[in-house]
């Protein structure tokens, strides 16, 4: 018979999305006249805008023609979308054949995982997207789980006392550091001085880190850094992965890219860009012609226009919600919002109140779906995340029966 890889049997339960369902549908079987409004939400919702849909539906009627077909293209992706994210996003940071076209940021973080040794520590964000520790539980680069924390993995906490930005100084030398700004679940933006911290701290320790800045197109505070390379030394310590799903609603599209600077070396002195176009082009085979046509329009002038639009929605919807959860009825039983209008999600603390008791309250008394924050790492622990994907009038009816709660 043919072993497992061990990696699977450590993994714990995928806990919280499951459960989260789990608990909506015993309500709506209790209550079937009920309309429950999700607020749990980490998917895009408005469709796609005109500029980007009409020239993805323009290169697909192309494709059936015999001058418009394309078969497999370069596994990098599109060298004309290659050179518009380094010329639009990365000017003076990144170079063509240093940018990765892919089928989105949680596929290039499972991928990137092949490119370190099972030895190497992981250091990530608590709390954080499950998918960085899980992927390295089942490539083998973190164990067990005990309790809530996995075997080779150190955990730095995210709180309200530390600003949302972890103490380094725990992070192990040569580590992989993964590092998510703005972030999800906490929807904070590290500041130009933080990512300072962290890339002076990976340099001095020989660590490389992970950027996801899936989120970038939510900073509105234009001193807030959209990429770790807009900070100094950064070419040299880290990588970025990043996707056109939360800018341009691509979450079914299906579009990405990665930045791994020529100039990032391992141990031994070798380039880690030259093994990420091996992993790229052994592993990958491009992403969809049809998808990088749409990348390529949300660059241009039109296209940045419509996805501003877009993305302006949203935060509208997370306007709505905070005026709403910093009401007197939240204000006086001390519940604190923390958001700053750079991310789509406001990050909610109930003191005294378990995650998952405050989760089935509201959903009770609401019939509004929430996401308990413990189920993305201890630290997250009475905290709820409120997601500003949505239609406005959904949102609208959500905060009006939140208006109505008593804490
Ligand atoms: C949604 C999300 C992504 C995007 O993943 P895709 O695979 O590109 O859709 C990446 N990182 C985080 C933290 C996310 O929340």
């Amino acid at each position: 018979m043919v072993e497992r890889n061990a990696g699977f049997a450590n993994l714990s339960s995928g806990y919280l999305f499951p459960e989260v369902a789990k608990r909506r549908k015993a309500y709506q079987a209790k209550h079937p006249d009920a309309k429950i409004i999700s607020l749990g939400i980490g998917n895009t919702t408005e469709p796609l805008t005109p500029h980007i849909s009409g020239a993805m539906v323009d290169y697909a009627r192309a494709l059936g023609k015999k001058t418009g077909y394309s078969g497999y293209g370069d596994e990098q992706g599109n060298a004309v979308l290659r050179q518009k994210i380094a010329d639009v996003l990365y000017p003076k940071m990144a170079s063509a054949e240093e940018i990765f076209i892919s089928d989105g940021a949680k596929c290039d973080i499972a991928r990137i995982q092949t490119l370190f040794g099972r030895k190497t520590p992981i250091a990530v964000q608590d709390p954080a997207y499950p998918v960085y520790v899980d992927g390295s539980v089942i490539v083998g680069a973190a164990g067990k789980a005990n309790k809530d924390k996995y075997k080779g993995v150190t955990y730095l906490p995210c709180t309200a006392e530390n600003g949302f930005f972890p103490n380094l100084e725990v992070i192990k030398p040569n580590s992989l550091i993964y590092f998510c700004s703005p972030n999800n679940p906490t929807g904070a933006a590290s500041t130009k001085s933080q990512l300072k911290k962290l890339v002076d701290y990976a340099l001095k320790n020989g660590c490389i880190i992970i950027y996801d800045a899936a989120y970038y197109a939510f900073i509105r505070d234009d001193k807030l850094p959209k990429t770790i390379f807009e900070i100094s030394g950064a070419r040299k310590c880290a990588i970025e992965i990043n996707s056109f799903s939360k800018l341009a609603g691509f979450t079914g599209v299906r579009l990405g890219w990665s930045v791994v600077p020529s100039t990032l070396r391992y141990a031994d002195g070798s380039s880690v860009r030259d093994d990420w176009n091996r992993v790229m082009t052994t592993l990958f085979n491009g992403a969809s012609n049809i998808a990088q046509a749409g990348g390529l329009a949300a660059l241009d002038l039109e296209g940045m226009k419509e996805t501003r639009g877009l993305v302006d929605y949203y935060l509208d919807n997370a306007k709505l919600m905070k005026e709403t959860l910093e009401r007197d009825n939240f204000k006086n039983a001390g519940v604190k919002v923390y958001y700053t209008g750079d991310s789509p999600y406001l990050w909610v603390h109930f003191p005294g109140w378990s995650s998952w008791d405050i989760f089935d309250k509201i959903l009770d008394e609401c019939r509004v779906v929430t996401t308990p924050g413990s189920g993305f790492g201890p630290a997250g622990e009475s905290y709820l995340r409120f997601s500003c994907f949505g239609h406005r009038e959904d949102v609208r009816e959500a905060c009006k029966r939140l208006a109505l709660l008593k804490i």
